[in-house]
């Protein structure tokens, strides 16, 4: 079980990398204690042993820092995110981040359930906090991704006494939003 000690930890080690970056030399005990006042270490603290910190438990994922950050992140933006958008509103917290963190991340996320990664645009794939099932319906005008109530229909996907054991299941419509209609 991962609690508050194995977090510091954590960013203690992240700290340091960025000290020595910084620096250009290790730093020392003192030196990482002072340093630990900065806008990245509070902003990681303040959300331990949140809804990020208990998801990624719940779902057998190690807790990193970048990792915290970017599920804390995904539940609260409802608004199905590229690795690209998730990458610039935390790569100002944490320096050390990268897109291809992000998107390791955001797959290692996916790959364990916790959440979902959206394909319904060929150029663009996005992620989605949200695991409870729900459709989705892409505005092929302005390219904005809505969630949609599963209709009771589609829930079972397989007949009964199929032989496949289904992870996850995607439905996705394609057409025109309200918005867009409307200025047509
Ligand atoms: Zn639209
Ligand atoms: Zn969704």
């Amino acid at each position: 079980m991962w609690n508050k000690d194995n977090i510091k930890v954590s960013i203690k080690a992240k700290k340091a990398v960025i000290y020595q970056k910084k620096h250009g030399k290790a730093c020392t005990g003192t030196e990482l204690t002072l340093n630990l006042h900065c806008k990245h270490y509070k902003f990681i603290l303040n959300m331990v042993n949140k809804e990020a910190l208990d998801t990624l438990q719940k779902y057998g994922i190690h807790p990193s820092v970048q990792r915290i950050a970017i599920m804390d992140y995904l539940l609260k933006n409802h608004t199905h995110p590229t690795v690209d958008e998730v990458y610039v509103a935390l790569c100002k917290v944490i320096p050390t981040l990268s897109k291809t963190t992000v998107y390791n991340t955001l797959r290692l996320f996916s790959d364990h359930g916790a959440a979902l990664m959206l394909t319904i645009d060929e150029k663009k794939v996005c992620f989605d906090g949200v695991i409870v099932p729900h459709a989705h319906f892409m505005c092929k005008r302005c390219g904005k991704l809505f969630d949609v109530a599963l209709p009771e229909s589609l829930k079972d996907f397989l007949p009964a006494g199929s032989d496949f054991k289904v992870d996850e299941a995607h439905v996705y419509y394609k057409g025109v939003c309200k918005a867009c209609a409307m200025e047509a």
